[in-house]
């Protein structure tokens, strides 16, 4: 590393914006009371887990213990009614909607060394990469105009080259991007980010740039695991640093933020406990919770020896408890799969309360618009499980009876923070959301939809403003007049 991005590196943490959310010096993860929790072997009272279920339903945020004791479920009647309280706390809150989105990774440079992370700075296998904003424009061309994208999530390594500067300007980048489409134009309307943490100053500069969701996944919760992953004299290194960066975020006015942790680094059961405990802590200290949860598996990645070596892989039936347990622990919480999960997973998780999946998804640096480069080729952080294209994992959730929602009126519209909260819980903003996932999807299926996912999707399309005339009579004559202005050829219409 040369000695200019030594010095960057230094100056990137703040203590005193670690210092300031300290209660007495400590962390809100409570390992005390954690391991409690988790060690408590009593088989579980039936009808306690029912109460806890109930209380899942009033889409009420669940304890650490009730959460820990809904883990250690084995009964095979609770499980499966541990299942349908999920699927039913998903419909309660997101109804049948499902949103999709793809990632699209801009620069690859970093000074951190995750042992776990393809990109990390040892790996000397790795090409380095970091987009210009014409390349930039490029991938956002074929995403937005060729297949239909309407939100991406913008994912950065940490470095001098991509620095809250370079984040900005390439968000703005994607906003600029219009493109013609069959009937209407293609536009990324929401950019999410995925980064390093960041000071209440740079938070302000991305704040400013229009981003939708800002998400930082902790990796583990579990400190010594943290330390032993994460080499001491990088920035990564501090544990607290990136555990407050979602207070940061708040501070700094983005109030759409995702926390997540890396599952396969150590037991699951103490990170699911952790995700809930930081969910908790925001909802007390800001009033607004998660607004998504990620919970990537540790995937292969080349020149990464960990990543076959690691003692806590996560099975596909633990992945499915994970996904079960906190869809009932943090009732309002979007939640995201992604295609590190194969198609069959994917499918299981839509039962298990899930609404965010990636689709088309291309991990290489510049992949999207550079057709000849495969998963095996370069600048890749992991492998994935699902290459299908956005038409056909539409396809497949419109013939499940779901609808792909490409709504962004929320942050345009201030429905954020602990605004949107509010809605979730009272079940109310599921009145504009289903309003605007029918405007969207059927502009969607306009401009991008195959002819068979067109023939697919009239009957829900049908179905959909059936209900939305029977349960929305007032909104029902403004909705149309717009449906029809969409079917038109009209975009960007929401309520
Ligand atoms: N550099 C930023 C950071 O570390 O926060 C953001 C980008 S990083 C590429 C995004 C996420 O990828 C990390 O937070 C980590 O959870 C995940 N990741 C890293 N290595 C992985 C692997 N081998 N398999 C699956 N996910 C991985
Ligand atoms: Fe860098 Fe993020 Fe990968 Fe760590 S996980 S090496 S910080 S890109």
């Amino acid at each position: 590393m040369d000695i200019m991005t030594k010095s960057w590196a230094q100056t990137r943490i703040n203590e005193d914006e670690i210092e300031k959310y300290l209660t007495r010096g400590k962390s809100f993860i409570d390992e005390e009371r954690m391991d409690a929790a988790l060690c408590f072997t009593k088989i579980p009272d039936k009808r306690i887990i029912l109460d806890i279920l109930q209380k899942s339903l009033d889409v009420e945020t669940l304890t650490l213990e009730e959460t820990a004791l809904l883990m250690r479920v084995t009964d095979s009647y609770l499980l499966e009614k541990m299942k349908e309280t999920a699927l039913a706390v998903k419909k309660k809150v997101y109804d049948n909607r499902i949103v999709t989105f793809a990632p699209l990774y801009l620069s690859n440079a970093c000074v951190n060394d995750c042992v776990y992370c393809g990109f990390r700075c040892s790996n000397i296998k790795t090409q380095r990469k970091t987009l210009t904003l014409d390349e930039v424009t490029e991938e956002t061309k074929v995403l937005a105009g060729q297949i239909g994208h309407k939100r991406l999530i913008v994912v950065y390594g940490e470095h001098p080259d991509n620095d809250v500067h370079y984040m900005a300007d390439t968000i703005r980048t994607i906003y600029d991007v219009r493109v013609k489409a069959r009937v209407g134009y293609g536009q990324i309307r929401r950019v999410n980010v995925n980064a390093a943490p960041l000071c209440v100053d740079d938070l302000k500069i991305l704040g400013h740039a229009g981003i939708g969701t800002y998400q930082v996944f902790q990796e583990t919760y579990h400190h010594p695991t943290y330390q032993s992953l994460h080499p001491k004299n990088t920035i990564k290194a501090n544990y607290l640093w990136r555990l407050y960066a979602m207070h940061r975020a708040l501070e700094a006015g983005i109030d759409d933020v995702g926390i997540g942790a890396l599952f396969g680094l150590y037991d699951w059961r103490y990170e699911v406990l952790g995700l809930v405990a930081h969910n908790i802590e925001l909802e007390k200290k800001f009033g607004i919770g998660a607004h998504t949860i990620s919970f990537p598996r540790l995937e292969p990645a080349e020149n990464v020896p960990f990543t076959h070596q690691s003692k806590h892989k996560v099975s596909d039936e633990e992945f499915k408890k994970i996904m079960m347990v906190l869809r009932l622990a943090v009732p309002h919480a979007g939640m995201i799969i992604t295609s590190r999960e194969t198609p069959e997973l994917k499918r299981a998780s839509i039962e298990l309360g899930i609404t965010q999946t990636d689709a088309s998804t291309k991990i290489g640096l510049g992949a999207y618009s550079d057709g000849s480069m495969t998963q095996e080729g370069r600048r890749q952080q992991f492998m994935l499980g699902d290459t299908r294209s956005l038409d056909e994992v539409i396809q497949e959730f419109t013939r499940l009876g779901h609808i792909t929602s490409f709504c962004t009126a929320g942050y345009r519209c201030n429905r954020t923070g602990k605004c949107i909260m509010d809605l979730l819980r009272s079940g109310k903003e599921g009145k504009f959301c289903k309003l605007n996932a029918v405007l969207t999807f059927r502009e969607w299926v306009d401009d991008f939809g195959s002819a068979k996912t067109q023939e697919l999707a009239k009957g829900l399309l049908e179905k959909e403003i059936n209900e939305i005339r029977n349960t929305a009579p007032n909104s029902y004559p403004h909705f149309m007049r717009y449906y029809e202005r969409i079917s038109r050829g009209e975009r960007d219409l929401y309520f």
